[in-house]
């Protein structure tokens, strides 16, 4: 079984409008053909012609049993309907996380703004996923997303569920620091390259997810996210097949501890 808990709706290759229904398709046959039962997919934290809204993320997946929404938050610009909107749906169990874009958007996690979100994930008990690490665009500021800053809101906010995306690359041993001393934060191992893994970056990366997993004992903290569409979903499966891990283990990451963090009804999956 596997659980891709990073994937996304979005346009990347902004030359023409491509619809949602489309991009839905391309996921399903995407899942498909590599034995993926079931994906999250992470709204934006802007609404443009090529990223959708959560409302209409929500509706083109209504009633599908095999993808979810999480609900990307813009910390800028969120007013005070959206968050409404969001409870609303929450409430209805149709969002079963949040993910905010520091790095891509200037804030701190531990910025009091959030305190209101960071209640929402409490009240309703979903994790609250945060971009981490090196922004896919140019333009964004890469110390707002260095994992370390996560710990405060790790410590502050002990109830709530973190997500560290991207394993914070490059800055795996921060964030494998954050892991390994709170409970309440796990790591996807999403986005880390553009297209395909050439040999020499998944022998790399090979290397640094084994020393975190040696590092933080038990891969109880470590999910399984592609990022698609900007990561193959073939070239992410063939890197986890190599990884030196036993099966037992490699169940935990591929998608037991995703079922138990997103609480995803694995029964109605196959
Ligand atoms: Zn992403």
């Amino acid at each position: 079984m596997i659980i891709d808990v990073h994937t996304h709706l979005n346009n990347y290759h902004e030359e023409r409008v491509v619809s949602i229904d489309d991009c839905l398709a391309n996921l399903h046959r995407e899942m498909k053909a590599n034995g993926v039962a079931c994906s999250l997919v992470l709204t934006s934290y802007k609404v443009t012609e090529h990223r959708p809204s959560t409302k209409s993320v929500i509706e083109a997946t209504r009633g599908m049993k095999d993808i979810f929404v999480v609900a990307g938050i813009s910390y800028l610009n969120y007013t005070e309907k959206d968050l409404r909107e969001l409870s609303g749906y929450l409430e209805e169990g149709l969002v079963k996380g949040l993910k905010l874009y520091p790095g891509y958007e200037p804030f701190y996690p531990y910025d009091k703004r959030l305190k209101v979100v960071y209640d929402l994930a409490i009240e309703y008990d979903v994790p609250v996923m945060f971009h981490s690490g090196d922004t896919y665009s140019p333009k964004g500021k890469v110390r707002f997303s260095h994992p370390i800053h996560l710990d405060d809101v790790a410590v502050d906010y002990p109830e709530m569920k973190i997500v560290i995306c991207h394993v914070g690359n490059p800055w795996i041993v921060d964030c494998m620091e954050v892991v390994y001393k709170n409970e309440n934060v796990y790591a996807d191992i999403s986005g880390l390259v553009l297209g395909d893994f050439s040999d020499k970056f998944e022998k790399y990366m090979k290397t640094k997810l084994e020393e975190m997993i040696l590092f933080t004992g038990e891969p109880k903290y470590l999910l399984y996210g592609t990022d698609w569409p900007i990561c193959g979903m073939g070239s992410y499966i063939k890197f986890m097949n190599g990884l030196d891990l036993p099966d037992d283990k490699k169940e935990l990451m591929m998608w037991k501890n995703a079922a138990e963090l997103f609480k995803i009804d694995v029964a109605s999956l196959s």
